[in-house]
């Protein structure tokens, strides 16, 4: 059995045609890609450089990475969330391998074959999160670049999240996240700690709902990534 939850995949499923929507479900991804892009290249240059996106969804990350000019491979459990992004390279002329697979599954096959792996709002939707991060670290080389992001778990991130985000502003569809799935930076640290990464940065991501605009900042209250190095061992 994969580490996954079926209702979290159908979800993505359901909506797999608005992946490429700029002004629906998944704006929000949109609005943050530039962002997250400029962030993971503050440590590490892309170009030439083998990169996994887990849990890839439609795309939207996994194409940036590939005009940096990184060869670049996206896995999914959601067949529609790939069979949208394999579609959106027709029409981007991007190159990316899309791949139906589990974290796990693929660490299995391909042990430290990636410079770069990035698993971006993917932890907060997966039973055993840690599992995963475990996963990404064995598929990156010695030396190699994990990034991941996701929600804090605190009333502050419960309120603006879920009540704000999805019920008052409305700025994702209800029903998006499960508050008891968010994770701490200290869960994520030991997780990454007790499989051979070393967490070396935290970012926050925020949200100004008078501009509407997001930026990295150093609140990590609520949304956030985390950049870790693989140790050699
Ligand atoms: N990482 C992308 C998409 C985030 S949405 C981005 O940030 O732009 C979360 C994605 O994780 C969905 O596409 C969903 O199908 C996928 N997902 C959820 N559980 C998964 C699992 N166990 N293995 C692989 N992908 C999973």
């Amino acid at each position: 059995m994969p580490n996954a939850d079926s209702l979290e995949i159908a979800k993505f499923s359901r909506n797999a045609h608005y992946w490429w929507d700029l002004q629906n479900e998944f704006r929000q991804l949109h609005e943050i890609n530039p962002l997250r892009l400029s962030w993971i290249e503050r440590h590490v240059a892309l170009a030439g450089k083998t990169a996994l996106d887990v849990g890839c969804g439609g795309g939207i990350l996994s194409e940036s990475l590939a005009l940096r000019g990184a060869s670049v491979t996206g896995i999914d459990l959601s067949e529609r969330a790939l069979g949208v992004a394999r579609l959106h390279l027709l029409e981007s002329g991007r190159t990316v391998d899309y791949r139906l697979a589990s974290a796990e599954d693929l660490a299995r096959q391909m042990p430290g074959a990636f410079d770069v792996v990035t698993c971006m709002e993917m932890l907060e939707h997966v039973p055993d999160p840690a599992s995963v991060v475990a996963a990404c670290s064995a598929l990156a080389k010695p030396g190699g670049h994990v990034i991941f992001s996701t929600f804090n778990r605190n009333p502050k991130s419960y309120l603006f999240a879920i009540v704000a985000a999805e019920y008052v502003v409305g700025l994702l569809p209800r029903g998006t996240h499960d508050y008891a799935r968010f994770i701490k930076p200290s869960e994520l640290s030991r997780w990454a700690r007790n499989s051979g990464l070393e967490a070396d940065e935290l970012i926050g991501l925020g949200y100004n709902p008078l501009s509407k605009k997001y930026r990295l900042c150093g609140n990590v209250g609520v949304h956030y990534l985390m950049h870790a190095t693989r140790t050699s061992s």
